[in-house]
C-alpha cells in the first residue's frame, strides 16, 4: 500500500466533474488497489473523508470512515467506500458545522449542510447499498459527494468571515466553545 499525493485547491483535478465508475473498472484489481491506497492516504492525513478527484483519480469514488470522538460529540462511522453515490435530501434543514479538507490544508470553516440524507452507492465490489445518515456522517457525505462535483467546502460556506487557520481555531474558537 502506498500514500498517494493529495492535490490541493488550484489543481484543475479537483475543480472537474469526475467520472462514473464502470463495472469493468470495478473488477479491475487496480481499482481495488486505488481504494487501499485511499484509505491509507485517508489515515496518514488523519482524515475522515476523501474523494478520488483529491488523489488525482477523477472517478466517482470517496471514503470514509470517522473515529469515535472522545467526548462522544460525534458517531463513529465504519470504513466506507462509496462508488458512483447519490445522496437524496431527507429533511430541508441545514445545520452549521466546522469543515476541513485535506485538499485546503489548515483551514477551517462553518458549512450548512442538510441535517438528514439518504445514501445510495455501490460498494468496493459494486454492490448496491442505500443507508440513511445524520449529523455528523450525513455531512461528511455531503463534503465527499461534492468533490465529486467538483466543489469545496469553501463554495458552501454562507459566511466566508468564520474561515480561520486550524491554529487560531484552537487559540480562539475551539477555547470558546468549551
Ligand atoms: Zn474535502
Amino acid at each position: 500500500m502506498s500514500i498517494l499525493k493529495v492535490a490541493r485547491i488550484g489543481h484543475p483535478v479537483l475543480r472537474g466533474t469526475a467520472k462514473p465508475v464502470p463495472k469493468d473498472v470495478l473488477r479491475d484489481p487496480a481499482f481495488q488497489k486505488l481504494v487501499e491506497n485511499m484509505r491509507e492516504t485517508m489515515y496518514e492525513y488523519e482524515g475522515v473523508g476523501l474523494a478520488g478527484p483529491q488523489v488525482h483519480e477523477s472517478w466517482r469514488v470517496a471514503v470514509i470512515e470517522v473515529p469515535a470522538a472522545d467526548d462522544r460529540s460525534r458517531d463513529e462511522v465504519p470504513f466506507t467506500v462509496l462508488v458512483n453515490p447519490v445522496v437524496t435530501p431527507l429533511v430541508e434543514e441545514r445545520e452549521s458545522g466546522w469543515e476541513g479538507c485535506l485538499s485546503i490544508p489548515d483551514l477551517r470553516g462553518v458549512v450548512p449542510r442538510l441535517t438528514r440524507i439518504k445514501l445510495e452507492a455501490l460498494d468496493r465490489h459494486g454492490r448496491p447499498y442505500s443507508l440513511e445518515a445524520e449529523g455528523f456522517f450525513a455531512r461528511v457525505i455531503q463534503h465527499e459527494c461534492d468533490h465529486l462535483d467538483g466543489n469545496v467546502y469553501l463554495d458552501r460556506m454562507s459566511d466566508m468571515r468564520s474561515l480561520t487557520f486550524i491554529k487560531e481555531f484552537e487559540d480562539h474558537v475551539h477555547r470558546d466553545e468549551e
